[in-house]
């Protein structure tokens, strides 16, 4: 079986069973929060569960290192919005230790994409282009350094509230552990 074929199979049971009454709420959160944390696979249920967040309580954005990768980019677009038109008022971006974006190595992804059959003209053309690829595919060596980056980007960006608390965690994607990087509240200008 494909897993698309067990995710299907798997959804005509959930449904059937009304299973969804267990997640059922509002698309306003409850909380009040937007978080941009991590893709990592041990964050799915972590990144919610170790802050005592459940469905409906925050909006999620997750993408590779819980990075704001362009100040017009869809992350930010996520947290904009957010805050804007979906009902969340304050901002939460969550890094992790120990995170596949931290120290990642450029050449050797372009090398994996060569091997599969990406053209090197194809990259050459881009980065003769403009494209910088290195900042495209690239991560970051420290994590609370990328959290505080990102934090900065949100409180220059000129569309941003600066009345919005933006906080900055880690987590420890073994215990669930938060260190605390940021706190928002410290930060909010008052008009
Ligand atoms: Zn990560």
């Amino acid at each position: 079986m494909t897993l698309l074929e067990e995710i299907l199979n798997y959804n005509l049971k959930f449904v059937e069973d009304k299973t969804y009454e267990n997640y059922e709420t509002s698309k306003v959160p409850t909380m009040k929060a937007v978080m941009l944390t991590c893709m990592d696979t041990r964050l799915v249920e972590l990144s919610t569960k170790a802050l005592g967040f459940k469905n409906g309580d925050v909006k999620l954005v997750k993408n590779a290192g819980a990075t704001i990768t362009h100040p017009y980019g869809s992350t930010m677009r996520s947290l904009l919005v957010g805050i804007y038109a979906l009902g969340a008022e304050e901002i939460i971006i969550m890094g992790h230790k120990d995170c596949g974006m931290g120290g990642i190595n450029v050449e050797q992804v372009l090398n994996t994409m060569k091997d599969r059959g990406i053209k090197e003209e194809t990259i050459s053309i881009l980065k003769h282009s403009g494209i910088d690829l290195d900042h495209f595919l690239g991560g970051f060596s420290d994590v609370r350094e990328n959290v505080r980056a990102n934090i900065d980007l949100v409180y220059n960006h000129p569309l941003f509230d600066q009345n919005v608390p933006v906080h900055g965690l880690v987590i420890d994607p073994h215990t669930g552990e938060v260190e605390l990087i940021q706190n928002g509240y410290e930060k909010v200008v008052k008009n």
